[in-house]
Parts: structure tokens; sequence; C-alpha cells
């Protein structure tokens, strides 16, 4: 069915089988897409749509397939290279201005009326008059475009990028300049996450397969081989997280050879494993009842992915953002503590500011004050050692697949401890209550958040790129005072201060990301204790991204703010509890129709090592909800004598 509905993308025989995938096509794929809002639908239309591409593409060609999953996922590279979308309103207006020749007042005023820069670039193009017609788009010139974009620096970059961008919407017809500006912008709006696009692909490349095949799959012998592929290419991305190298070896090898092709890779950063949150040492001990389990410190630093490929070290973000230009230092270091036999290695680590003449640890305030690029060894001022918790790889074996007991053996075989640069976290295997809280007091004195407990053996123990898994909990001393985890929340509008603060926002409104239909939920307005530097700096970091109004995947509910951002900033909030709100719309549906706030929120630091795309998202803030529930029931049950 999916597959007739996509036969509109062939524009009536226009894209021909070894011609460029036409930009019309993708455009048009998008809309239907966007027209549904069920999530199967979606998935269906888009493998589709990728089926006719890898159908479409000439003898050897690996490009259209990539470059198509790159735009469906509006990104142009692997993310640790760095090169990023998500251009300002105002320079999106002047080139819409530019190419359809309405004046920006005209343009400004729509985009308040639709919220939406796309529908305003399309409706700008649908009453411009035009004497002759354009030369159609391609896919691959529109991605290059794309890519020179998102590449130009420097001396009157904003001008250049302008010139580009009018050019090509000039040459957009219908759609598509809707989603080129989409594109720009950095969010497609189409509610598919790369979860789905991940699986479109998988079944994609099964289709293209069975269409191959003189002897067809009976067809539930398709449908296990559409489900094994999904779960396999979900699995090599997550240990291998660049497109550049698994679609190739996808179009080369088939699926089912995925797995020997694309393994983890040193240089290819993957996404770390996360921890659930726990508020008690008794919650612990349910989890892990029966199973022998680990203690580890939880450092207050940044966390650090140290490759080390044939020879050269390269240090990743729990973001994939190479920070080797942060932390120049730490590459330095890193020989002394290498052994002879250690070639190629992946470590998991934190990277925590130290004091080297005491030897205590500094908290992540302290780290915070390092520049983030071009840092010289030599200006160093905030040392900083690595604390290894894991090695993920190591001289060309992948270990994800060893017990957290095998991996922690390897690591402090084939590495040294060297004071003040690199230990191993410290680590505890006591397992009753008393030793547990034993360790999570020493954990704080010795300036640590508190403890990380995980699995030690068996599958269970595997490391899981990319999951919160239940295998690794967390228990931080706040979580102990009874204030609940921190929450990470994207910063959507504020209000301007009162009094002396009136050229600052004196207060914000937050969201939640909700990574599914790619939409910011708003979740509390938080206005007290912050300092006035904080104030003058707040403002100056979200100034330049206010915009005429909320996003349209912003959704606001019945909050209020003086002044509306482009979502970008990431904070860390620690509140006093969760309760249901018919203003705001977190979680709204999962626990209750109205959707949920927090209560006497308060601002703990700027998380810049995390995207938006990384902020807490609806099911954390249900599943945090329901415990509270639990936990006050269980109160209550205590008072009554039950
Ligand atoms: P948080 O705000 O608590 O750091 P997070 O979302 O970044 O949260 P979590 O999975 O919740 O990540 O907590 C794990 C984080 O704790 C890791 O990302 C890492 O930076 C840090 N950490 C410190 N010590 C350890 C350790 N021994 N093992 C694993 N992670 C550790």
């Amino acid at each position: 069915a999916a597959l007739s509905r996509v036969k509109e993308v062939d524009l009536k025989g226009g894209w021909k089988r070894g011609s460029p995938v036409p930009y019309a096509a993708l455009a048009t794929a998008f809309s239907l897409i966007e027209s549904t809002t069920k999530r199967l639908e979606k998935t269906a239309i888009l493998t589709a749509f990728l089926l006719l591409v890898i159908q479409r593409s000439g003898e050897g060609d690996r490009d259209s397939l990539l470059q198509t999953v790159y735009l469906c996922i509006n990104r142009l590279c692997p993310d640790y290279i760095g090169m990023e979308l998500g251009l300002g309103e105002s320079l999106l207006i002047k080139a819409i201005g530019q190419s359809t020749g309405r004046p920006l007042a005209t343009v400004k005023a729509e985009l308040k009326k639709e919220g939406d820069l796309g529908l305003v670039a399309l409706n700008s193009k649908n009453t411009q008059r035009t004497l002759f017609k354009p030369k159609a788009l391609t896919l691959p010139f529109v991605f290059s475009s794309l890519k020179d974009i998102a590449s130009t620096t420097g001396h009157s970059s904003q001008a250049k990028k302008v010139s580009v961008i009018t050019k090509l919407l000039s040459a957009c017809e219908d759609l598509e300049a809707k989603y080129l500006i989409r594109s720009l912008e950095g969010k497609l709006r189409i509610g598919n996450a790369e979860r789905s696009v991940l699986v479109s692909l998988a079944h994609a490349a099964v289709l293209s397969e069975h269409e191959r095949n003189s002897n067809k799959w009976s067809s539930d012998r398709l449908v296990k081989k559409l489900d094994l592929a999904s779960n396999t290419l979900k699995s090599v991305y997550s240990e291998l997280p660049s497109y550049d190298l698994v679609i190739p070896a996808l179009l080369a090898h088939g699926v089912g050879n995925l797995k020997t092709h694309c393994k983890l890779t040193p240089s290819v950063p993957l996404k770390p494993m996360l921890a659930k949150p726990t508020k008690a040492i008794g919650e612990v001990l349910d989890r892990f009842e029966g199973k022998r389990f680990t203690c580890e410190y939880k450092y207050d630093g940044e966390r650090a992915q140290v490759h080390r490929h044939e020879a050269a070290v390269s240090i990743f973000s729990r973001n994939s953002e190479d920070m080797s230009k942060k932390y120049p230092d730490l590459v330095l270091q890193l020989p002394r503590c290498i052994k002879e036999s250690t070639e190629s290695f992946v470590l998991d680590a934190e990277a925590v500011a130290i004091d080297r003449t005491t030897g205590k640890l500094l908290p992540f305030q302290e780290l915070s004050r390092r520049k983030r690029k071009d840092v010289r060894a030599e200006d160093v001022q905030v040392k900083v050692c690595l604390f290894a918790f894991d090695l993920l790889y190591l001289n060309g074996e992948p270990l994800l697949q060893k017990s957290l007991r095998e991996r922690r053996d390897l690591l402090t075989s084939h590495f040294t401890p060297v004071d003040g640069e690199f230990q191993f976290a410290k680590s505890s295997d006591g397992e009753t209550m008393d030793e547990i809280q034993v360790f999570l007091e020493d954990s704080v004195k010795d300036g640590c958040e508190g403890l990380m407990v995980k699995m030690l053996e068996s599958e269970d123990s595997w490391y899981e790129p990319s999951r919160r898994s239940i295998n690794w909990l967390k228990l931080k001393k706040d979580y102990l005072a009874g204030v609940g985890d921190s929450l990470d929340l994207v910063v959507i509008g504020a209000f301007y201060g009162k009094g002396k603060r009136t050229s600052v926002y004196g207060a914000f409104l937050l969201a939640i990301y909700d990574s599914s239909n790619e939409e910011y939920q708003s979740i509390c307005k938080i206005g007290t204790g912050f300092s006035e530097e904080e104030l003058q700096s707040h403002y100056a970091e979200l100034h330049p991204f206010e915009t005429t109004k909320p996003r349209g995947d912003v959704k606001i509910g019945g909050a209020k703010a003086d002044v509306w951002f482009e979502p970008k900033v990431v904070w860390e909030v620690l509140a006093a509890d969760l309760s249901l709100s018919p203003i705001y719309t977190a979680a709204q549906g999962l626990v209750d129709e109205r959707g949920i706030s927090l209560r006497f929120p308060r601002f703990v630091r700027i998380r810049d090592d995390k995207g938006t795309d990384d902020a807490t998202g609806p099911e954390q803030v249900a599943e945090m909800y329901e415990k509270q529930a639990l936990a006050q029931q269980g109160k209550s049950k205590g008072k009554s004598g039950e």
C-alpha cells in the first residue's frame, strides 16, 4: 500500500534509473510522511521511498542512498565530524525575502501567523510569479549546497550563506521550499525519528533483495527477515554510528552479513551507555538481587571516550563531539599510562578537574572554567585526571559482549595508573546495605556525586551502547536527600526581569524533548536562585536565539513567555517533586490527560555536553512521576500501619 502511495514521488516518470534522485521526489516523500500521524505508516512510506532510491540507483552508486538517509535525519555527516545545520531565523527570513522579492516585514508578519518558516517559504513561493521554469533541483546538488552552507565560516560568512540559500530557493518548486527551509533550520518536523529511519533502511534493503530474487520468499519468511534486519541494523549502528561506513557495507553485502563487516572501530565514537536513577540503596538491592554487582564512584566531571587508532589519540564527548582540542593535556598525558602491549583501544572514562598539589578532586564547576577549543597544553590552568571505568575495544577486538568483570580485568592489566593523571575508577564489590552506605559516604567525601552500581557478570553486564540500561544504576547523594533525579531541560522562552533586572531575563520557560514525535513539551518556569552574574551570562547566551513566536515543534500548552527561543540550550535542573498540571504539556497522555510539571525547580548547571535531542524525554518524566507516586503510597501505608 505504501509503495502505491509513494508512486507519487515518481513525478510522472521524471525519475529515471541511473539519474540523480530529484529533490522533488524527496520533498514529496516527506510530505506523505508528514501527512499521517500513524507511526507504522510513516515507516512504511519511508521504506517504500528508500526502496525506490536503491532500485533507481545506477550500478555502484552508494551516494544516492547515503545522501537520502542523511537528509531524512537532517544531518550531513557523522556526528563526530561536527558539521551542522540549524541556521537562525533572521538569516532564513532574509533569504526568503531576497529570493521571492517579498519585504522582510511581510515575511516576519506571516511567520508570526504560521509559526513555521517552512510554510512561510512555501507560501512566499506560491505568491511569486516566475517567467521561466527553473532547472529542477537534484538531491546531490541540494546535499552539497547544504554542506557548503554548513562549512562556511569567517568573514562575511552570513552574506555568503544567504546568497547560496537564495539561489537554492529560487530553483525550488512547490513543496521543495518548505522542506529546504526546515532542513536549514535543523528540524524537519515530519515525525520520523532516527530510530524509524534505521528500521526503514533495514526493511528497504531486505525488500530490494526480495525483489531481485528469482525465488521469492514466502510472506512469513519475509516478515521474519524484516524483523531480524531492523534489529541487526540498530545493533550494528549503535556500535558503528557512521552511515558513511554502514550504508556502503549494507549495499555491498546485504543486512545478513553486516555484522561481519561493521564493528566497533577506534576513531568512530559510539553513543555511551547510560544509567537509570535510583532513590535508595534498597532499590538497588531489589533490582540486583541474586546477581553479582559492583559499585564505582560516580565522578563529577565530563564523560570522555578515549580512542587510540594507529598511535593517534582522540577524545570524544558524551555527544560524540571531538574534544581532542579541548583536552590536549590529556592527549599528551595518555602515553604514560599505556602499557607496551596496548596498541589500539577505546576507553570509557570521566575527565575530572584535580588539584595536583593536594590530589583533591574539584567539582564540575572548576572543569567548566576550561576553554572549549584550541587550548594549548602549556596554557592549561585547570588540570585534569582521567578516571577510566570501562574498556570497550582492545588491540583489534571489540569487547562489548564480554562481561564487565572481564573488561575490567583487561583494563587494569593493559594500563598503568599515574598519580593525578590517570586512575581506574574506585570500586567496591561489597554487596550489603551497610557496605554500600559506607562506600557512598566515602565517594561524597572524596568529591564525587555518589555511586554507579553495575552488573558484573554474564550477559547482563555487556556494554549496551546508547541505552539507558537498568544494568547500570546511579545513586546520587542528591537523591538521598529526597530531591529526586535531575532533569536536562531545553530553554524555550524567558520573561524580562523586574526592577534592576529589566535588561536581562529574570525567569525562563523550560521543556523536555520527545524524540519520537520530534517536539518540545513545556514543563516548568524557573526564576529563583540565579545570581546577577548568571542572569547576565544567560542573557548573552540566549539572546541571539530569540524568535518571533514559539517554533512549530514547541508545544507550549497554556504556558506564556515574554520572548521565545530556538531550542538550543540545555540546562540541568533539580526539583522538589513533580505534579500534574493543566498548563504544561510534558508527558501529556502518559500518566494522565494533563501534563507533568516540576515544583520548585532549581538551576544546577548548563549542559553544553548535551544537545537538545539528549534532553530528558516524556517516558523518563512519566517514570519519575510514577516512582514518586509509589513512594508516597508506601509512606502513607507505613503511617497507617498497614
Ligand atoms: P548525569 O547528569 O547524572 O551525569 P547523564 O545523563 O550524563 O547524567 P547518566 O547515565 O545519568 O548520564 O550518568 C552516568 C554519567 O556519570 C556518565 O555519563 C559519566 O559522565 C558519569 N560517570 C562518572 N563516574 C562514572 C562511572 N564510574 N561509571 C559510569 N559513568 C560515570
